[in-house]
């Protein structure tokens, strides 16, 4: 057994020649750079991509696997350069009932063994919404429905981002995914907690015990992959072993779970868009205490507060623990070009974030920002919350 890291929520912008993917991720976001990027600048050993089922996408894979760079496993995934497996993934946005009989939305990510498998995923999809060729469009399923389609093709489905106000299950939808999945939900063995949420806030919630908890980045730009992600042990990698893994089978597991401060994420209170400020009150309210208006984005930390079934967070023993680590490119003073510097010094973020000493990188870029980097890494820096799409902010103390 060995130890790697994953992150299992990367987007793509565009398809090779230049084809929207999704709209409002990067251009530079493609397939091979994607793999590229794993590979070279952040130390990840296995990334799930999750807007494979675009046909451009699919086109892009072919080709990429033409190159002889690649080449698919027998277990699942794609190898590229020997280094980085790729976990052929889609996200689905299905329709659910909401709250109040509004109606709701919610995300989920799918992933599959082989490309012939996504490509058959694809091609049903397609009869469930308006533009197959675009990322997450909205479907007129179910969760419930959704995950017998994946089955079918092989696949396994996990709620994504499970508490974001806008587009997810506890978010938008329902205070118990049981509710949702019913006599299904035995088949939902892990979910992914979004930035704005960590274990500590997932665990006041009890059907989420007997679950694993993923901590993937979202991202949207090539910089942003594994600004969260996990530790794992496997075997090997591949599709079938990241699922034991995710299912605590044959000794396969999450060791860590490396993640923002949920303070950090963009939805982590409650936040009046007219007042452009965050609510922090102790109980969670849907009017703004201070214009009155009803013009708010509901927080992940709010609505937790509201759907917990536990007082106190009691997480359960075999839980893996959650590491706040903070991305070079929030730390104060840490710009492009010294992450770039940093990069050409020590290959990957990885080692900056977790291998090397505060000496290391001070020969690099100097005292001051290896005094940043250092204070970011042990964690003393206060945070003011984000909230209604806006990140938090870091404010490093100054000594
Ligand atoms: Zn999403
Ligand atoms: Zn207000």
């Amino acid at each position: 057994m060995y130890e790697i890291f994953a992150d299992l929520h990367v987007h793509i912008g565009r398809s090779e020649n230049g084809k929207p993917i999704k709209i409002t991720a990067a251009k530079s976001l493609n397939f091979a750079n994607i793999a590229k990027e794993c590979a070279n600048k952040k130390g990840i050993n296995v990334v799930g991509i999750i807007d494979c089922a675009s046909p451009y996408v699919i086109d892009d894979i072919e080709q990429f696997l033409k190159t002889g760079e690649a080449y698919e496993l027998k277990d699942g995934g794609i190898i590229y350069k020997d280094k980085v497996c790729i976990l052929l993934g889609s996200e689905v946005e299905t329709s659910e009932k909401g709250r109040d009989g509004k109606s709701g939305s919610a995300h989920n990510l799918c992933f599959f063994p082989h490309l012939s498998d996504i490509k058959r995923f694809s091609q049903e999809l397609s009869h469930h919404l308006k533009n197959i060729t675009l990322s997450t469009q909205r479907t007129d399923l179910s969760g419930y429905d959704l995950i017998d389609i994946v089955e079918r093709y092989n696949g396994i489905l996990i709620p994504a981002h499970v508490f974001t106000p806008h587009k997810s299950y506890y978010g938008n939808c329902t205070d118990r995914l049981e509710n949702v999945f019913r006599e299904k939900f035995d088949k939902i063995f892990a979910i992914e907690l979004g930035l704005s949420a960590d274990t500590y806030l997932a665990d006041t919630i009890s059907e989420l015990k007997t679950r694993t908890f993923l901590t993937n980045s979202d991202a949207h730009s090539l910089p942003k992959i594994a600004r969260e992600y996990n530790k794992i042990q496997v075997e090997d990698i591949s599709f079938k072993e990241i699922v034991k893994a995710l299912k605590n089978e044959d000794g396969r597991k999450i060791i860590a779970n490396y993640g923002l401060d949920p303070k950090l994420g963009k939805y982590h209170r409650t936040y009046c868009d007219d007042c452009q400020k965050a609510i922090e009150t102790r109980v969670p309210v849907e009017k703004c205490p201070m214009c009155k208006g009803k013009n708010v984005t509901f927080g992940v930390f709010d609505r937790i507060q509201l759907i917990k079934d536990k007082k106190e967070t009691k997480s359960p023993q075999n839980r893996p623990q959650y590491i706040y680590q903070i991305p070079l490119g929030f730390i104060p003073g840490v710009g492009g070009k010294t992450i770039e510097k940093l990069l050409d010094a020590f290959e990957t973020e990885m080692n900056i974030l977790h291998r090397l000493s505060k000496d290391d990188i001070e020969m690099i870029v100097g005292e001051k920002v290896a005094i940043s980097i250092q204070n970011a890494k042990n964690g003393n820096a206060k945070i003011q919350s984000g909230g209604g799409g806006n990140y938090g902010k870091i404010q490093l103390d100054k000594k």
